[in-house]
């Protein structure tokens, strides 16, 4: 090997350390009853539901971090393998550790609409600029679509598909006995949400929604949302609040004739600016979702 090659391996061996994606720590928070929520802050937030008839995750996060989540269910379940996963939707930082368990002999269930959508993606279907299709262990082998209801490990799971809200093929679980709901990315708890109007998503489906998760839960009712801390009901009804009040500030000024440039100039998210905008949705894109929605 020459000496350039021995640099050009040594600087490639530097750039694929620097790349590789280390897994993140698990946080296990235990909701009782054979209950658990399994959070890392870089993807959905997961559900585990252990118990005598097998493991249940709900959403898988992702490749890099499945074997990290297997671990923490293990140490919750006494070993068990998972034999069920829901994917509450299409997108990637929930269903790209799918794989990781169908080998392990799960199955994988989502709506109807998650497995096309997963092959045949559109834009942002999955997490990244260029979403690739996907196959094998990584796509749901049982369709779900409308809602239904599972009874295991003594719970009865009540699932719910809310059509056209963060996409078109929501579902969430109301494990009843249990008090626990999850309720996917329908529940953005403290932040702006992302609405995928690409995936047939919709604002007032959103909000709908999130109506629906409010009014099944009580006042002790424990919701796992998809993205931020273990919510209450309080935080669904401050979402929609939210919601309601910034959709219906840039609507009225979409229903002026303002271009999206000049409500962006009118910041009419502003009031909501400090306790809702975040990295990945600011006011500016909440502004743009909302400007999009209301005009098309
Ligand atoms: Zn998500
Ligand atoms: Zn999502």
């Amino acid at each position: 090997m020459t000496l350039r090659a021995l640099a050009l391996a040594a600087a490639f061996s530097f750039i694929s350390a620097a790349h590789a994606q280390e897994a993140p720590e698990v946080e296990t928070t235990d909701l009782g009853d054979g209950v658990y929520m399994l959070a890392t802050h870089v993807a959905g937030n997961v559900a585990v539901i252990t118990g005598e008839d097998g493991v249940w995750m709900i959403d898988t996060q992702m490749a890099h971090i499945a074997p990290a989540l297997d671990e923490a269910q293990k140490a919750v379940s006494g070993g068990a393998e998972v034999r069920l996963v829901l994917n509450t939707h299409l997108h990637g930082d929930h269903v790209l550790g799918n794989e990781y368990f169908a080998e392990r002999g799960a199955l994988i269930m989502a709506h109807t609409s998650v497995r096309d959508r997963l092959k045949n993606p559109s834009a942002n279907a999955v997490t990244g600029a260029t979403p690739e299709p996907l196959s094998g262990g990584f796509l749901p082998v049982i369709g779900i679509p409308g809602g239904g209801e599972i009874i295991l490990n003594g719970h009865t799971a009540r699932i719910h598909h809310t059509p056209d809200a963060h996409t078109d093929g929501d579902l969430w679980v109301h494990f009843e006995e249990a008090d626990v709901i999850h309720a996917g990315d329908l529940l953005f708890s403290g932040m702006y949400p992302f609405i995928d109007l690409d995936n047939g998503g919709t604002v007032d489906g959103m909000i709908a929604g999130m109506q629906a998760i409010a009014g099944a839960a009580g006042p002790d009712t424990r919701i796992i949302p998809g993205h931020g801390p273990l919510s209450a009901r309080e935080d669904v009804l401050a979402s929609i609040a939210m919601l309601t009040a910034a959709r219906d500030a840039v609507a009225e000024l979409a229903a002026q004739g303002l271009s999206l440039d000049e409500v962006q100039a009118a910041n009419p998210l502003a009031p909501f600016h400090d306790e809702w905008n975040w990295r990945f949705i600011t006011s500016e894109r909440m502004t743009a979702t909302l400007y999009r929605d209301a005009t098309r």
